[in-house]
């Protein structure tokens, strides 16, 4: 076992043991996914590369803890937690696992007002650890200068990513905690319409809530255009199916009813129906499927001198399904679970 020293406070009472330093942030899983972020390879101040024995000591003030922070107040001013009483060195200790090393040490300098330590710049990476201690230790309001130095700054280098990836959660996260309401709204969008399956919070301060939030508008969106895509093959196969030319009812039935079967089946919509939660399609794909099974030629059905199509039917109650949107920051929160599963 090794250990490593951060002296914040020249006159420390307090040691802050970070055991066990994260290894696996974020862990993205997805089996089969090609898709990486390119931060997927980054480590950060080489913490990964050491032995997960070594021992961090942060030299600290309890005063500042207190201040900063009301989970450190209770632990700290409450005698009933084991925390607040001082061990044989005359110092408090507090031991934590799991945080990564320079997400703590900044937020523990700006903590003890040693701003000059503090960097002006971040990549979402860091920004994203930081964020995981922001939602636990409850100190978003102290760290608000830097936090909003730094996501001004990672905005201009950094867009919430288009596509459903380990940085679209990220920023997801870093969204949520430092209350970013329009890349909170993006990045929920993104994640509604292009992941691929269930949607996880890789460990992330994102609640159980707003996971539920995101899958079940997920699950609508995709939901809803496979009803659409049944109820038209009712509509044609019915014997009350009407074209708008009379004599053509039969016809222009039949015909829309096997081009629509068959676009469903060239694009595995057909025979099987996928049913929720649709691992291994999008809303993106489901929609971009969609889109080419109605965009098909008409020229056949313009000889017989009518206009039916599949674009007017399928194809707009489609565009109409399509107009999703993220969700609202208000109504989501981090770990603190308080935003209920309504
Ligand atoms: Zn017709």
């Amino acid at each position: 076992m090794s250990t490593r020293i951060h002296t914040i406070d020249r006159h420390p009472d307090t040691v802050l043991i970070l055991k066990r330093p994260t290894t696996d942030f974020a862990i993205w899983e997805r089996l089969g996914d090609e898709i990486d972020s390119p931060e997927d390879d980054v480590e950060i101040g080489d913490i990964k590369a050491e032995s997960p024995e070594i021992e961090i000591h942060y030299l600290v003030s309890s005063r500042h803890l207190m201040l900063a922070s009301p989970r450190f107040y209770t632990m700290l001013a409450d005698s009933n937690w084991v925390e607040g009483h001082r061990s044989d060195d005359g110092r408090y200790h507090i031991n934590v696992e799991d945080w990564d090393e320079q997400a703590l040490l900044v937020i523990l300098n700006i903590f003890h007002l040693r701003h000059k330590e503090v960097p002006r710049e971040l990549e979402l990476e860091v920004l994203a650890k930081i964020a995981v201690l922001v939602d636990y230790y409850e100190c978003a309001e102290v760290l608000e200068l830097f936090s909003d130095m730094w996501i001004e700054k990672l905005r201009k280098d950094v867009m919430v990513p288009l596509i459903y990836c380990r940085d679209l959660m990220l920023w997801l996260c870093v969204a949520l905690v430092f209350r970013l309401s329009e890349e909170f709204k993006t990045a929920t969008l993104v994640a509604i319409r292009w992941a691929p399956g269930p949607i996880g919070s890789l460990g992330l301060p994102i609640s159980p809530s707003t996971v539920h939030k995101l899958d079940r508008r997920r699950n609508t969106a995709i939901e809803l255009i496979m009803a659409t895509l049944d109820l038209w093959l009712e509509n044609y196969q019915s014997p009350e199916y009407k074209c708008r030319v009379t004599k053509y009812n039969f016809e222009c039935g039949a015909y829309f009813l096997g081009a629509l079967t068959k676009g469903m089946y060239n694009t595995q919509l057909y025979p099987l129906r996928h049913v929720a939660p649709f691992e291994g399609l999008s809303f993106e794909a489901l929609y971009a499927k969609v889109r080419g099974i109605v965009a098909m030629p008409r020229s056949l059905v313009e000889t017989w001198d009518h206009s039916c199509s599949l674009e007017e039917t399928v194809g707009k109650a489609v565009e109409d399904l399509a107009q999703i949107d993220g969700l609202a920051i208000d109504q989501c929160s981090g770990f603190e679970d308080g935003d209920g599963l309504a």
